[in-house]
């Protein structure tokens, strides 16, 4: 039934047709259960998304009660629900003392990752447009970046398998370097060094095209699905000074490092970023329910508000924007990684979760680089680690490895764009579990 009739998200239907599908029936804490009765540790955490782990009843709970009091409620025209107030306040709180980015003002919500990026590109032209600088458009990602799938964030995305026969990107959207300090740094490079120069791309780019019409920078603080990229040394406080220079806003897409992933609150607090927009996800709901969520800095906020009485509405939501059960269940997931401490857990077995990597692979001749943060970590393939080659295009190590590991009942990804495989367990791992799946 599966091969006739489901069409599967990135998934190659010359595969499927061969392979079937695997299918999974069950889930608890870091373990899932396939139809074949096999138990696998999913060291994926889903798609980064599944951090205080499968199965738990706090969050079915929640949704169940938010669904028999106000199954659904939308926020058009003023509208609004206490469930989706009360969690605006809670990530603004959370950004405030947990990130070190008092000027957040006001926090918007959507569905997913894809259409928080969208929703970022459309405020960030609004902005503009309100400030009488139309001309400001422009959008600078990265190469290696992964920021959803629709036309705008596919555009944003820096993966060309992301773009082929598709016509990505659309105009407007550049990429600069990818600030992989392993794979791309000069023989005998600082990271200082690489930094510099990775800057010096931004900035160049940036006068090539004439500051007047760059509007934005959009970065994970870890590149996740383009290979687990970790900044480089002082990146983005030298990025920043770069934007500053040139007016130009900064967005973080912390679809992946917010709530807890690389061991703190939010990549922002980690990297010492000063976001203009934050686009949030996954972890939000720890993927219990589809939602997502912009916060706005106050900068953008302060003319959005001044320029309102002269524009009418912010004709800009979706029906699902601050969804009653959604917002339920993110409150519920927040108290979890609260009370049970999850952010502290991720911090202290990160040096866990790498040092066993390193005692297993380390000395594997096709292993050039192991590295991570927090709760997200890699495993980089290279034909040869004296030169750092990458193997030939179509070699494929690290898919090999993952279907090897998933037989031997761990499930790791192999990413699309480095070959590497990536390990972010649910937050909620223990270290045990870490070194049962690593073994
Ligand atoms: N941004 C980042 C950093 C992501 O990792 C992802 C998904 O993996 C997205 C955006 C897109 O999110 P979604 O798949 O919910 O649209």
């Amino acid at each position: 039934m599966d091969r006739l009739s489901l069409f599967h998200p990135v998934t190659s239907i010359a595969d499927l047709a061969a392979n079937g599908p695997t299918i999974y029936q069950s889930a608890n804490g870091v373990r899932m259960q396939n139809a074949a009765g096999r138990d696998v540790i999913d060291m994926g955490a889903g798609l980064w998304c599944v951090n205080i782990g499968y199965g738990r009843g706090e969050l079915a709970d929640a949704a169940a009660d938010a669904m028999r009091n106000l199954s659904y409620q939308h926020l058009f025209g003023g509208a609004s629900c206490e469930a989706t107030i009360l969690l605006a306040d809670r990530i603004l709180t959370l950004f405030r003392n947990r990130a070190n980015a008092p000027h957040m003002a006001r926090v918007f919500f959507g569905t997913s990752g894809s259409d928080a990026n969208d929703t970022a590109l459309k405020l960030v032209r609004y902005y503009n447009n309100m400030r009488g600088l139309p001309a400001k458009k422009k959008i600078i990602s990265r190469l290696g970046a992964y920021h959803g799938v629709t036309l705008a964030s596919g555009s944003l995305t820096g993966i060309a398998a992301y773009h082929k026969a598709f016509d990505l990107p659309i105009e407007g959207v550049l990429h600069t370097s990818c600030p992989h300090y392993y794979g791309g740094s000069e023989n005998g490079e600082s990271e200082a060094a690489f930094t510099e120069r990775m800057v010096a791309d931004l900035e160049a780019m940036i006068k090539r095209e004439g500051p007047d019409t760059v509007a934005a920078f959009i970065a994970e603080p870890v590149i996740g699905t383009g290979g687990v990229v970790l900044p480089p040394e002082n990146y983005f406080q030298r990025v920043q000074e770069v934007l500053d220079r040139h007016d130009i806003l900064l967005i973080a897409d912390e679809v992946i490092t917010g709530f807890g992933r690389t061991g703190q609150w939010f990549g922002t607090g980690t990297y010492g970023l000063r976001p203009d927009i934050v686009s949030l996800a996954k972890g939000l709901t720890s993927a219990y329910f589809p939602m997502s969520a912009n916060v706005v800095s106050e900068r953008i906020w302060s003319v959005l508000e001044d320029t309102s009485a002269q524009m009418g509405a912010f004709m800009h939501g979706f029906t699902y924007s601050g969804h009653p059960v959604g917002s339920a269940v993110a409150m519920a997931n927040i108290d979890i990684i609260e009370q049970e401490g999850m952010v502290e857990n991720a911090a202290a077995l990160a040096p866990r979760l790498l040092s066993a990597l390193q005692e297993r692979l380390g000395e594997n001749p096709y292993i050039g680089d192991i590295r991570g943060v927090g709760l997200m970590a890699a495993v980089e393939f290279v034909a040869d680690r004296e030169t750092r080659r990458p193997f030939a295009p179509g070699t494929n190590p690290h898919r090999l490895v993952a279907r090897l590991a998933t037989e031997q009942g761990v499930l790791t990804r192999a990413l699309p764009y480095l070959t590497v495989n990536s390990f972010s367990p649910p937050l909620s791992i223990t270290a045990s579990e870490i070194d049962e799946a690593i073994d």
